[in-house]
């Protein structure tokens, strides 16, 4: 290793903390700094998903979150109705499995866990591997040259201190001043709606019956909101409304709780209030992820609506873009340019992602419309006393036998069964994603098809090396076998080994071959088919699990072609100019 250097990252949220792992886990010792005063908080993000469950495989804690979680709920239901307890709208099943007709696409499935539980097991784990975060310290301003310095305040008495890093990663959430302090804007609008969370506890499970759902989407004359399930018994809660430009105050508990009542439809039922908060439902991307030594990542850069819930998934699967690459440039291994194909191939997903989840919340509002409300209309201030909503009781009107009614129940049902895409789109969102530029060499072929529920494994380059295991696990798989630094190669043929061990002596990267097939490593019954290759060809895989380059049949070029991508990542050529460079100014 060169210079050890100190990383800092601030935000123990989701993406800090796996960037926190991923990096302890490659022997560095980050400094993780945050606001809160200890782990806990309340959850948002529940949906932790098949791509997200790979990363956290690597990081030793699949297997923990699997556990912890409501495995069921991503097979479960997503119900429209007027209240629990009131008339049922439409029903929809949710499609979370990652499987087509070859067989499962992943060793995981998306799994159902409050933030909360998550974070609270990537902390552990980060621990355990040695690591500290410093609670209570909050981030005030941030200084970026050659080193970058951080201001801080220690939130229980005030007191400020400074502290100094070479690299620092902006986990900070959608408020980030790490980005306001490098003069890093947002595109796109910063508020689409304004939502209040309650947070709360009650034993909802007798309204659940046949219908056990992960989300209860509630639009009646007397409630309109969401309420997801956190767990499996039907206990712990989250009612989502919307509440337009009222200030959060405007709403006490009593108001909270009765809000809560109606929209559960008996305004006796017992609700444990846990917590009120507030937040913007925005549609936003950072223009740039990096300004010299500052990197950003997760909500800190991008921040879209929770409908798709893929705002912490990507997050995290940003750092797991990042660290290694970070590592290998501080390691000497990569050039710089290496950690700017990180926004060049990360920057297109979270805007992929912010489209798609503003095309699901639009779409969410053909049932409003089919029921007559205004898209996101926002509940009355006195929402707790009065009815909820704006709008009248008579304007549902989907009751009764007239042609009128029954022509909106169709409607409202044709408008709930338009939603299918959302809560089908599982292995094309979350496996699907191809980077269409960055740090990986094109081979010809065709992209994959990037349409949200749809995902045929194809090892095309920037694509996630399509997975296949002898027994269904991640450790034996093809991703379990990707190494967490240099670049892995996988053939059938042996004569790619003196190839490889070549182009590591040439370039200095770690190039580690896997051998598969008849007589070697047994990686599943179709191993070489999903990569796309013959029995002489190979296809050389980056740490992060995308594929880097890919040969389909060894030709005489095919040890320079090994020896160019490996000189992609060591940045090789630029790296040589600026040592010669230096050597000329020295003399
Ligand atoms: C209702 C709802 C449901 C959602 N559901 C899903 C879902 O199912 N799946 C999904 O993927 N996403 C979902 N999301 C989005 C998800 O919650 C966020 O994308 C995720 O929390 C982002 O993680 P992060 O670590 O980037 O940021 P955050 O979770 O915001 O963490 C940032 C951390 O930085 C700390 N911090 C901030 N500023 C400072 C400072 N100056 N100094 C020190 N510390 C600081 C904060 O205290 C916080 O701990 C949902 C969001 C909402 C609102």
């Amino acid at each position: 290793m060169n210079q050890p250097q100190t990383i800092a990252i601030v935000g123990a949220g989701p993406t800090g903390l796996s960037a926190a792992i991923l990096l302890r886990q490659r022997g560095y010792s980050p400094i993780v700094i945050e606001r809160r005063p200890d782990i806990t908080g309340y959850p948002a993000a529940h949906v932790a998903n098949t791509r997200t469950m790979e990363v956290f495989a690597e990081m030793g804690v699949a297997d923990r979150i699997w556990d912890a979680g409501d495995t069921n709920a991503m097979s479960s239901l997503v119900v429209w109705l007027e209240s629990m307890a009131g008339r049922e709208y439409g029903i929809l099943p949710i499609q979370g499995a990652a499987t087509d007709e070859r067989g499962p696409l992943s060793a995981y499935n998306s799994v159902n866990i409050p933030q909360t539980r998550l974070e609270k097991i990537l902390f552990d784990r980060f621990v355990e591997l040695g690591g500290e975060v410093r609670f209570g310290q909050e981030v005030i301003d941030v200084r970026a040259s050659e080193t970058v310095e951080l201001s801080l305040r220690n939130m229980a008495d005030d007191a400020c201190s400074g502290l100094r890093c070479d690299w620092l990663l902006g986990c900070d959430g959608a408020g980030s001043i790490v980005r306001r302090a490098t003069g890093i804007e947002m595109d796109g609008p910063r508020t689409i709606a304004r939502f209040m969370t309650i947070y709360f506890e009650a034993d909802l499970d007798r309204f659940r019956q046949d219908r056990r759902g992960l989300l209860y989407w509630i639009g009646g004359p007397e409630a309109r909101g969401v309420f997801i399930s956190f767990d499996e018994i039907g206990r712990t809660w989250a009612m989502l409304v919307p509440i337009g430009d009222l200030p959060i105050e405007v709403f006490d508990d009593t108001a909270a709780i009765r809000i809560v009542q109606k929209a559960i439809g008996d305004l006796s039922a017992p609700v444990s209030l846990q917590a009120v908060s507030s937040w913007n439902m925005s549609a936003q991307v950072a223009q740039r992820y990096r300004h010299g030594r500052v990197l950003l990542a997760g909500d800190a850069c991008h921040r879209f609506p929770p409908t798709g819930g893929l705002g912490m998934n990507t997050g995290i699967q940003d750092s797991h873009n990042l660290v290694w690459k970070l590592c290998a440039v501080i390691e000497g291994q990569a050039g710089d340019a290496l950690i700017d194909s990180y926004e060049r191939e990360r920057r297109p997903i979270a805007q992929r992602n912010t489209d798609q989840s503003v095309h699901n919340l639009m779409k969410m509002g053909m049932i409003d419309a089919a029921l007559g409300i205004e898209a996101l209309a926002p509940v009355k201030a006195d929402a707790g006393d009065g009815p909820v909503a704006t709008w009248p009781a008579e304007v549902l009107g989907i009751d009764g036998d007239t042609p009128e009614a029954r022509s909106r129940r169709a409607a409202v049902q044709s408008a709930i069964d338009e939603q299918a895409e959302h809560f089908a789109q599982g292995a094309g969102i979350d496996l699907g994603f191809t980077y269409a530029e960055g740090a990986f060499i094109p081979d010809g072929s065709p992209e994959p098809s990037s349409a949200p529920c749809e995902y045929r494994p194809d090892a095309h380059p920037g694509a996630r090396l399509p997975f296949n295991s002898p027994d269904g696990s991640f450790a034996q798989s093809t991703l379990g076998a990707v190494q967490p630094a240099g670049i892995t190669v996988f053939t059938a043929d042996s004569r790619w080994a003196a190839i490889v061990d070549g182009v590591a002596v040439e370039s200095g990267i770690d190039l580690h071959l896997v051998r598969f097939g008849e007589g070697a490593r047994n990686l599943g019954p179709q191993a070489r088919d999903l990569l796309g290759i013959g029995t002489s060809g190979a296809v050389a895989v980056r740490p992060d699990g995308h594929v880097l380059w890919r040969c389909a049949e060894w030709t005489h070029q095919s040890a320079s072609e090994l020896r160019d991508a490996a000189r992609l990542i060591t940045g090789e050529t630029s790296r040589q100019a600026s040592r010669e460079a230096e050597r000329s100014l020295a003399n």
